[in-house]
This record gives C-alpha cells, sequence and structure tokens, in this order.
C-alpha cells in the first residue's frame, strides 16, 4: 500500500540540521536528568553528518542516540541500510535464516496463527523463512521503505504495507487484525518504543502474541562502537536510537496491557539479544505509566 504522506516541513532555518533534533537532558524513559554519555564517535562518510553520541540514564539504565535524528534523518538511514542481496550467499546470511526458523517455531506452543504481521521486514526475509514451520499461516509485511514492496513482489509476503506502524492510518487499517506481531531487531530503531508497543498492541486481535527480539544493552557488540570505532563495515548495520534494559521493557509491555509469557536469550550473531513472547491481555491489567515526552519537542 502507498506511504501516508507526510506534511511538507517548510525551510528550514539557517543553520538548523536537518537530520537531528535537539540534543535532550532528560531520560525518554523516565524523565530522569541524570544521564552520562555512554559513547562518542565520528559519524561515518556514509552517515548523517555529525557525531553519534548515547547516553545512559543513571536511574533506569536506559541508553538511547542523543541527539536523535529527525524523521527525514530515519529514513536516509533506512535507505542506506543494505540491501541484504547477500542473505543466502554468506555465512552471516544463512546463520540469519536458520535464526529466523528457530525464532518462527517458538511460537509452535501456541495457537495456530492465522495472520501474521512482521513489523521491519524489509525484503520479508523473515516471513519466507516462517513460512516452513507456519504453512497455514498468512503472512504480512510491514517496512519505512519500498523494500516491502519487493517483498510482495518475490510473494514472500501477502500484502505490504509501507510506512510506520505507529501513524494513524495504519493503526486504522491493521486494528485487531493480527494472531501474531513479530519485530526483530525492530524496537530499538524506532523513534518511540513505547509507541511502537501500544501500536503493535492496537494491530493485534485480543488473546494475540506480540514476538519481540532486542538487543541485551549489557551485551551489545556490533550495536555501539567499540573505542570510538565501529566492529562492523559503516553500511551494514543501522544504528539504534534505544537500547532498553529488560526489566524496563517487560514492565513496558505488562502496563500496556500484555502478559510476558517467556524470554529468553538468544544470538544468532551479535549482538546478544532478548526474544519476549507476550500476549494481548483482554484489558489492560494495570494503568499506563505517564508517558514521558518521546523528544525534546513533545508528543
Ligand atoms: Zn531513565
Amino acid at each position: 500500500m502507498s506511504p501516508t504522506p507526510r506534511p511538507d516541513p517548510g525551510p528550514l532555518a539557517p543553520g538548523a540540521d536537518p537530520f537531528h533534533e535537539p540534543r535532550r537532558d532528560d531520560c525518554p524513559w523516565c524523565g530522569s536528568r541524570q544521564l552520562r554519555t555512554r559513547v562518542r564517535a565520528p559519524e561515518g562518510k556514509r552517515r548523517t553528518p555529525g557525531t553519534f553520541v548515547f547516553d545512559e540514564c543513571r536511574d533506569c539504565s536506559h541508553a538511547f542516540q542523543n541527539p536523535r535524528p529527525t524523521p527525514d534523518g530515519l529514513l536516509l538511514r533506512h535507505h542506506q541500510h543494505p540491501t541484504q542481496a547477500h542473505i543466502r550467499s554468506n555465512l552471516a546470511g544463512r546463520l540469519r535464516r536458520r535464526h529466523h526458523r528457530v525464532a518462527a517455531r517458538a511460537m509452535l506452543p501456541y495457537p495456530e496463527p492465522e495472520s501474521w504481521l512482521d513489523v521491519g521486514t524489509g525484503h520479508g526475509y523473515f516471513p519466507e523463512a516462517a513460512r516452513e514451520v507456519h504453512p497455514y499461516t498468512s503472512f504480512d509485511g510491514l517496512d519505512p521503505t519500498p523494500r516491502v514492496e519487493r517483498a510482495l513482489a518475490a510473494g514472500r509476503i501477502e500484502e505490504a504495507h509501507e510506512g510506520l506502524l505507529t501513524d494513524p492510518a495504519i493503526v486504522a487499517r491493521l486494528r485487531a487484525r493480527y494472531d501474531v506481531v513479530s519485530m526483530f531487531h525492530h524496537l530499538e530503531h524506532t523513534a518511540d518504543p513505547r509507541e511502537e508497543l501500544r501500536a503493535a498492541r492496537a494491530a493485534l486481535r485480543p488473546g494475540g502474541h506480540l514476538l519481540v527480539e532486542v538487543p541485551d544493552p549489557a551485551r551489545p557488540f556490533g550495536t555501539l562502537p567499540v573505542g570510538g570505532r565501529w566492529p562492523w563495515k559503516q553500511s551494514e548495520r543501522p544504528r539504534p536510537l534505544h537500547l532498553m534494559p529488560l526489566r524496563n521493557l517487560l514492565a513496558e509491555l505488562e502496563s500496556l496491557g500484555y502478559e510476558v509469557l517467556t524470554t529468553r536469550a538468544c544470538a544468532p550473531l551479535p549482538p546478544r539479544a532478548h526474544r519476549i513472547i507476550a500476549r494481548r491481555a483482554t484489558q489492560p491489567s494495570a494503568p499506563s505509566a505517564p508517558s514521558v515526552p518521546s523528544g525534546p519537542s513533545g508528543p
């Protein structure tokens, strides 16, 4: 489907950085002002200009890119991300494919899904692998780039949604349609992971399942630079906007009305990751925690 048009931001103020928002001085997760810089590294030639800075909250341990890229900066990063055309041909690609099948099998103990939405699907390689495990499930894909249309053309998904899950038009279109929503190394790249989880809940049918994999912030090898240098080639990995401690993520899921069923460590490749399976409860179990504005300019 066509991406939802965004309003024209208009001309930039002289000297404004079109790719980064103003730096914020509070934690986007808990609002604390007790921040420390965890990593500072120069941006590469193919990245948006400036310096990459990752701050960490001393109170809740949430870590985040600060300043955060603007929506245009994010889109540029998505387009710079590699095409994954090599996914079958090299060792990393084969390992990832095997990992996709293992992740799909993690849903076998639960009722067979009729409909499954893979968020951040890219070329649709996860649905392609997962279909071997769930042959009667209909897989749809959502991605901010036109890659999702190519996934559709290649027959890896049945419906393509180009855009952001948090876009109100997409939320309205997908509301309560899916038995499973999956996000593999997607949440940490979103501007507001809380909003993303809330939108995923809206896309789930009551009793539907959320399958999430996110990097372990304690072992972010490959996700953050080491000693100011990136361990991977500049073009090979998109950078996270957030690294969420597992306890923060689980508490958030419960406050949003999910019942957390399993968590386990998994790591096809660095970085080490957590896999979480949660069920959409019929009603939220507790009132949602007050949300901290997602950016310096508010929600
Ligand atoms: Zn915090």
